[in-house]
Protein backbone atom coordinates (compact mmCIF):
# COMPACT_ATOMS: atom_id res chain seq x y z
CA UNK A 1 0.00 0.00 0.00
CA UNK A 2 1.52 3.53 -0.84
CA UNK A 3 2.27 5.94 1.67
CA UNK A 4 1.13 8.56 -0.91
CA UNK A 5 -1.99 10.44 -0.94
CA UNK A 6 -4.09 10.75 -4.02
CA UNK A 7 -3.16 14.45 -4.91
CA UNK A 8 0.28 13.64 -3.44
CA UNK A 9 0.44 11.10 -6.61
CA UNK A 10 -0.68 13.31 -9.06
CA UNK A 11 1.48 15.85 -8.12
CA UNK A 12 4.58 14.22 -8.37
CA UNK A 13 3.39 12.34 -11.62
CA UNK A 14 5.96 14.17 -13.96
CA UNK A 15 8.69 12.09 -11.70
CA UNK A 16 7.30 9.71 -10.38
CA UNK A 17 6.78 8.24 -13.82
CA UNK A 18 10.94 8.65 -13.96
CA UNK A 19 12.06 5.13 -13.74
CA UNK A 20 14.99 7.09 -11.60
CA UNK A 21 12.22 7.58 -9.07
CA UNK A 22 8.86 5.75 -9.05
CA UNK A 23 6.79 5.40 -6.43
CA UNK A 24 9.02 3.93 -4.05
CA UNK A 25 11.73 6.88 -4.92
CA UNK A 26 8.76 9.28 -4.09
CA UNK A 27 7.92 7.51 -0.41
CA UNK A 28 12.05 7.69 0.20
CA UNK A 29 11.82 11.60 -1.15
CA UNK A 30 8.14 12.42 1.37
CA UNK A 31 10.66 10.22 4.48
CA UNK A 32 13.66 12.61 3.78
CA UNK A 33 14.95 15.26 5.88
CA UNK A 34 17.28 17.79 3.88
CA UNK A 35 19.02 20.88 5.94
CA UNK A 36 19.81 24.01 3.16
CA UNK A 37 22.72 25.81 5.18
CA UNK A 38 22.95 29.91 3.26
CA UNK A 39 19.24 30.58 1.67
CA UNK A 40 21.14 33.40 -1.16
CA UNK A 41 22.23 32.60 -4.65
CA UNK A 42 22.65 28.76 -4.15
CA UNK A 43 19.76 28.03 -1.36
CA UNK A 44 17.06 30.23 -3.41
CA UNK A 45 16.94 27.73 -6.00
CA UNK A 46 18.27 24.56 -4.14
CA UNK A 47 15.23 25.42 -2.09
CA UNK A 48 12.88 26.00 -4.69
CA UNK A 49 13.65 22.47 -6.47
CA UNK A 50 13.81 20.41 -2.85
CA UNK A 51 10.38 21.65 -2.00
CA UNK A 52 8.79 20.71 -5.01
CA UNK A 53 9.59 17.61 -5.32
CA UNK A 54 8.18 16.69 -2.09
CA UNK A 55 11.04 16.26 0.39
CA UNK A 56 9.31 15.65 3.36
CA UNK A 57 11.39 18.31 5.95
CA UNK A 58 13.26 21.22 5.02
CA UNK A 59 15.27 22.91 7.39
CA UNK A 60 16.29 26.21 6.46
CA UNK A 61 19.31 28.19 8.03
CA UNK A 62 20.49 31.97 7.57
CA UNK A 63 20.98 34.65 9.80
CA UNK A 64 21.22 37.45 6.81
CA UNK A 65 18.16 39.75 5.18
CA UNK A 66 16.84 40.45 2.19
CA UNK A 67 18.12 43.06 0.35
CA UNK A 68 18.05 45.29 -2.97
CA UNK A 69 21.14 43.50 -4.54
CA UNK A 70 20.16 39.88 -3.63
CA UNK A 71 16.64 40.23 -5.79
CA UNK A 72 18.78 39.88 -9.27
CA UNK A 73 19.43 36.05 -8.65
CA UNK A 74 18.09 34.94 -5.18
CA UNK A 75 14.35 34.79 -6.83
CA UNK A 76 12.54 33.13 -3.90
CA UNK A 77 12.50 36.89 -2.49
CA UNK A 78 10.41 39.84 -3.83
CA UNK A 79 11.23 43.37 -3.45
CA UNK A 80 8.38 43.95 -0.83
CA UNK A 81 10.51 41.71 1.09
CA UNK A 82 13.46 43.51 1.84
CA UNK A 83 14.23 43.56 5.38
CA UNK A 84 12.88 40.86 6.54
CA UNK A 85 15.20 37.62 7.68
CA UNK A 86 15.24 35.33 4.72
CA UNK A 87 14.35 31.97 6.48
CA UNK A 88 11.03 33.43 7.41
CA UNK A 89 10.42 35.07 4.01
CA UNK A 90 11.18 31.66 1.97
CA UNK A 91 9.15 29.27 4.59
CA UNK A 92 6.07 31.17 3.60
CA UNK A 93 7.46 31.23 -0.36
CA UNK A 94 7.85 27.77 0.15
CA UNK A 95 4.22 26.79 2.03
CA UNK A 96 2.61 28.16 -0.71
CA UNK A 97 4.75 26.12 -3.16
CA UNK A 98 4.18 23.02 -1.26
CA UNK A 99 1.89 23.14 1.80
CA UNK A 100 2.24 19.38 2.59
CA UNK A 101 5.79 19.21 3.66
CA UNK A 102 7.58 20.41 6.58
CA UNK A 103 9.43 23.59 6.69
CA UNK A 104 11.45 24.66 9.88
CA UNK A 105 12.91 28.18 9.62
CA UNK A 106 16.34 28.77 11.42
CA UNK A 107 17.56 32.08 11.44
CA UNK A 108 20.84 31.41 13.57
CA UNK A 109 24.48 32.08 13.00
CA UNK A 110 26.79 29.00 11.83
CA UNK A 111 28.97 29.35 15.19
CA UNK A 112 30.91 26.64 17.25
CA UNK A 113 27.12 26.37 19.87
CA UNK A 114 24.59 26.09 16.92
CA UNK A 115 26.31 23.78 13.72
CA UNK A 116 25.80 20.39 15.33
CA UNK A 117 22.57 21.43 16.38
CA UNK A 118 21.88 22.96 12.66
CA UNK A 119 22.94 19.37 11.03
CA UNK A 120 21.70 16.98 13.76
CA UNK A 121 19.17 14.78 12.62
CA UNK A 122 19.23 15.50 8.99
CA UNK A 123 19.47 12.57 6.31
CA UNK A 124 21.98 15.40 4.11
CA UNK A 125 23.52 18.87 4.30
CA UNK A 126 23.44 21.31 1.27
CA UNK A 127 25.99 24.08 1.57
CA UNK A 128 25.04 26.94 0.11
CA UNK A 129 26.72 29.45 1.47
CA UNK A 130 29.90 31.90 0.82
CA UNK A 131 31.90 32.35 3.67
CA UNK A 132 34.56 29.51 3.75
CA UNK A 133 35.16 29.71 7.57
CA UNK A 134 31.32 28.83 7.88
CA UNK A 135 31.67 25.75 5.29
CA UNK A 136 34.62 24.06 7.27
CA UNK A 137 32.33 24.40 10.88
CA UNK A 138 29.14 22.52 8.66
CA UNK A 139 31.79 20.50 7.20
CA UNK A 140 33.24 19.29 10.34
CA UNK A 141 30.11 18.96 12.43
CA UNK A 142 28.59 16.69 8.92
CA UNK A 143 32.07 14.85 9.88
CA UNK A 144 31.20 14.31 13.52
CA UNK A 145 27.75 13.12 12.77
CA UNK A 146 28.18 11.11 9.86
CA UNK A 147 25.60 12.71 7.83
CA UNK A 148 26.49 13.21 3.39
CA UNK A 149 27.71 16.71 3.04
CA UNK A 150 26.96 18.53 -0.38
CA UNK A 151 29.08 21.48 -1.06
CA UNK A 152 28.40 24.05 -3.87
CA UNK A 153 29.80 27.57 -4.75
CA UNK A 154 29.66 29.99 -7.92
CA UNK A 155 31.21 33.54 -7.63
CA UNK A 156 31.34 35.41 -11.21
CA UNK A 157 30.68 32.92 -14.47
CA UNK A 158 32.27 30.08 -12.67
CA UNK A 159 30.90 27.68 -10.26
CA UNK A 160 32.02 24.13 -8.41
CA UNK A 161 30.24 21.52 -6.82
CA UNK A 162 31.09 18.04 -5.01
CA UNK A 163 29.99 15.52 -2.29
CA UNK A 164 31.38 14.32 0.78
CA UNK A 165 30.51 10.90 2.28
CA UNK A 166 31.64 11.26 5.98
CA UNK A 167 34.81 8.62 6.47
CA UNK A 168 34.44 7.23 2.85
CA UNK A 169 35.81 10.69 0.74
CA UNK A 170 37.73 13.54 0.42
CA UNK A 171 36.06 16.43 2.83
CA UNK A 172 35.83 20.04 2.37
CA UNK A 173 39.65 20.74 3.90
CA UNK A 174 41.60 17.96 2.58
CA UNK A 175 40.01 19.27 -0.70
CA UNK A 176 40.51 23.52 0.35
CA UNK A 177 43.00 23.52 3.37
CA UNK A 178 43.39 26.25 5.54
CA UNK A 179 41.74 28.89 3.68
CA UNK A 180 40.13 32.34 4.78
CA UNK A 181 37.49 34.76 4.04
CA UNK A 182 39.54 37.34 4.33
CA UNK A 183 41.87 35.82 1.19
CA UNK A 184 38.48 35.22 -1.09
CA UNK A 185 36.31 36.84 -3.38
CA UNK A 186 32.91 37.81 -2.35
CA UNK A 187 29.88 38.50 -4.72
CA UNK A 188 29.54 42.42 -4.02
CA UNK A 189 32.78 42.81 -5.27
CA UNK A 190 33.70 40.09 -8.10
CA UNK A 191 29.88 39.85 -9.02
CA UNK A 192 27.97 36.81 -10.16
CA UNK A 193 25.75 35.73 -13.19
CA UNK A 194 22.47 34.53 -11.94
CA UNK A 195 22.67 31.79 -14.48
CA UNK A 196 25.69 29.96 -12.74
CA UNK A 197 23.33 29.80 -9.41
CA UNK A 198 20.67 28.26 -11.22
CA UNK A 199 23.40 25.05 -12.70
CA UNK A 200 25.50 24.60 -9.99
CA UNK A 201 22.14 24.48 -7.87
CA UNK A 202 20.77 21.78 -10.26
CA UNK A 203 23.72 19.59 -9.69
CA UNK A 204 23.63 20.13 -5.86
CA UNK A 205 19.70 18.94 -6.15
CA UNK A 206 20.83 15.82 -8.54
CA UNK A 207 23.30 14.61 -6.00
CA UNK A 208 20.72 15.48 -2.75
CA UNK A 209 17.87 13.44 -5.05
CA UNK A 210 20.71 10.36 -5.11
CA UNK A 211 21.27 10.31 -1.69
CA UNK A 212 17.99 10.22 -0.09
CA UNK A 213 16.48 8.34 -2.84
CA UNK A 214 19.34 5.71 -2.02
CA UNK A 215 21.80 5.84 -4.85
CA UNK A 216 25.62 6.61 -4.73
CA UNK A 217 25.92 10.48 -5.57
CA UNK A 218 28.49 11.22 -8.54
CA UNK A 219 30.65 13.58 -7.16
CA UNK A 220 32.37 11.80 -4.76
CA UNK A 221 35.83 12.56 -4.94
CA UNK A 222 35.48 14.41 -7.78
CA UNK A 223 35.40 18.18 -8.17
CA UNK A 224 33.47 19.20 -10.76
CA UNK A 225 34.33 22.91 -11.94
CA UNK A 226 32.05 24.49 -14.45
CA UNK A 227 32.92 28.02 -16.48
CA UNK A 228 30.36 29.72 -18.20
CA UNK A 229 32.03 31.58 -20.76
CA UNK A 230 33.36 27.77 -22.58
CA UNK A 231 30.50 26.35 -21.01
CA UNK A 232 32.43 23.31 -20.01
CA UNK A 233 32.51 21.24 -17.45
CA UNK A 234 35.51 19.52 -15.81
CA UNK A 235 36.19 16.49 -13.20
CA UNK A 236 38.61 17.17 -11.28
CA UNK A 237 39.77 13.82 -9.13
CA UNK A 238 40.48 14.56 -5.48
CA UNK A 239 41.73 11.89 -2.66
CA UNK A 240 40.95 12.29 1.34
CA UNK A 241 44.30 13.45 2.75
CA UNK A 242 45.62 10.95 6.02
CA UNK A 243 46.91 14.66 7.51
CA UNK A 244 43.83 16.11 6.60
CA UNK A 245 42.84 18.44 10.22
CA UNK A 246 39.11 18.10 9.59
CA UNK A 247 38.69 14.45 9.00
CA UNK A 248 42.51 12.96 9.36
CA UNK A 249 41.30 11.45 13.05
CA UNK A 250 37.06 10.74 12.35
CA UNK A 251 37.42 9.78 15.72
CA UNK A 252 37.98 13.14 17.26
CA UNK A 253 36.56 15.53 15.35
CA UNK A 254 37.53 19.17 16.44
CA UNK A 255 35.04 21.94 16.25
CA UNK A 256 36.86 25.17 16.49
CA UNK A 257 35.14 27.86 18.65
CA UNK A 258 34.29 31.23 16.60
CA UNK A 259 36.04 33.98 18.52
CA UNK A 260 34.99 36.98 15.85
CA UNK A 261 31.83 38.48 16.76
CA UNK A 262 32.07 41.10 14.39
CA UNK A 263 32.44 40.67 10.49
CA UNK A 264 32.14 43.08 7.68
CA UNK A 265 29.34 42.15 5.05
CA UNK A 266 29.33 42.80 1.78
CA UNK A 267 28.44 46.80 1.22
CA UNK A 268 25.23 46.25 0.02
CA UNK A 269 22.57 49.35 -1.30
CA UNK A 270 24.68 52.26 -1.25
CA UNK A 271 25.89 51.38 2.33
CA UNK A 272 27.90 49.30 5.03
CA UNK A 273 27.07 46.36 6.24
CA UNK A 274 28.15 44.95 9.52
CA UNK A 275 27.33 41.78 11.13
CA UNK A 276 27.62 41.34 14.73
CA UNK A 277 27.34 37.60 15.96
CA UNK A 278 27.54 36.50 19.67
CA UNK A 279 29.94 34.25 20.84
CA UNK A 280 27.97 32.12 23.26
CA UNK A 281 23.81 31.22 22.69
CA UNK A 282 21.58 34.00 23.14
CA UNK A 283 18.12 34.30 23.05
CA UNK A 284 16.85 37.76 23.30
CA UNK A 285 13.48 38.67 24.53
CA UNK A 286 12.09 41.36 21.56
CA UNK A 287 9.36 43.00 22.98
CA UNK A 288 11.21 43.97 25.77
CA UNK A 289 13.95 44.95 23.45
CA UNK A 290 11.54 47.18 21.48
CA UNK A 291 10.36 49.23 24.42
CA UNK A 292 13.70 49.80 25.15
CA UNK A 293 13.97 51.57 21.86
CA UNK A 294 11.25 53.39 22.02
CA UNK A 295 12.06 54.86 25.42
CA UNK A 296 15.37 55.78 23.48
CA UNK A 297 14.48 57.48 20.47
CA UNK A 298 10.64 57.15 20.00
CA UNK A 299 11.71 55.84 16.77
CA UNK A 300 9.15 53.54 14.53
CA UNK A 301 10.26 49.65 15.08
CA UNK A 302 9.25 47.68 11.87
CA UNK A 303 8.71 43.80 13.39
CA UNK A 304 8.61 40.61 11.75
CA UNK A 305 8.87 37.01 13.27
CA UNK A 306 12.30 37.01 13.80
CA UNK A 307 13.63 40.17 13.80
CA UNK A 308 13.07 43.70 14.48
CA UNK A 309 14.73 46.51 12.53
CA UNK A 310 14.81 50.14 13.46
CA UNK A 311 16.96 53.40 12.81
CA UNK A 312 19.29 53.57 16.25
CA UNK A 313 20.98 57.20 15.43
CA UNK A 314 21.14 59.04 11.91
CA UNK A 315 22.18 56.83 9.35
CA UNK A 316 22.52 53.60 11.18
CA UNK A 317 19.72 51.00 10.80
CA UNK A 318 20.27 47.58 13.05
CA UNK A 319 18.19 44.69 12.24
CA UNK A 320 18.19 42.58 15.62
CA UNK A 321 17.27 38.64 15.12
CA UNK A 322 15.88 37.12 18.46
CA UNK A 323 19.41 34.40 18.41
CA UNK A 324 21.21 37.97 18.78
CA UNK A 325 22.45 38.53 16.02
CA UNK A 326 22.72 42.01 14.60
CA UNK A 327 22.85 43.26 10.61
CA UNK A 328 23.64 47.07 11.29
CA UNK A 329 23.33 49.15 8.09
CA UNK A 330 25.40 52.24 7.58
CA UNK A 331 24.16 54.55 5.21
CA UNK A 332 27.26 56.98 5.23
CA UNK A 333 30.82 56.90 3.57
CA UNK A 334 32.62 54.96 6.11
CA UNK A 335 36.32 56.86 6.45
CA UNK A 336 37.26 54.89 9.77
CA UNK A 337 36.61 51.48 10.01
CA UNK A 338 37.23 50.91 13.68
CA UNK A 339 35.90 53.94 15.30
CA UNK A 340 32.43 52.53 13.36
CA UNK A 341 32.66 49.32 14.44
CA UNK A 342 33.85 50.60 18.25
CA UNK A 343 30.22 52.61 17.60
CA UNK A 344 28.30 49.82 16.43
CA UNK A 345 29.75 47.53 19.31
CA UNK A 346 29.22 49.92 21.92
CA UNK A 347 24.99 50.47 20.61
CA UNK A 348 24.66 46.78 20.30
CA UNK A 349 25.91 46.11 23.77
CA UNK A 350 23.87 48.95 25.30
CA UNK A 351 20.85 47.46 23.64
CA UNK A 352 21.09 43.25 24.68
CA UNK A 353 22.52 43.87 27.81
CA UNK A 354 19.92 43.13 30.57
ZN1 LIG B 1 39.33 15.84 5.19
Amino acid sequence: MSQLSDDEIQRYSRQIVLPEIGVEGQELIKRSKVCIVGIGGLGSPVAQQLAGLGVGHLRLVDRDIVSLTDLHRQHLFSTKDIGRTKVEVAAEKLSELNPSINIEPLPVPIAHYTVEGIVDGMDVIVDCMDSINARYLVNRACLKKRIPYVYGAAIQTYGTAFTVLPNQSACLECIYPGLNDTDLPRCAVAGVEPSILSIVAGVQVSEVLRIITKKRPLLINDLLFIELSSLSFDHIKVKRRNECEACGDIQNIIIPRTENSFEVGCARDGSGVYFITPTSPKKLDLARLSKKIKQMNNGRITKSRFSIAFNVEKGIRLNILETGVCIAQVEFPILDQRAIQSRLTTLYNALTSN
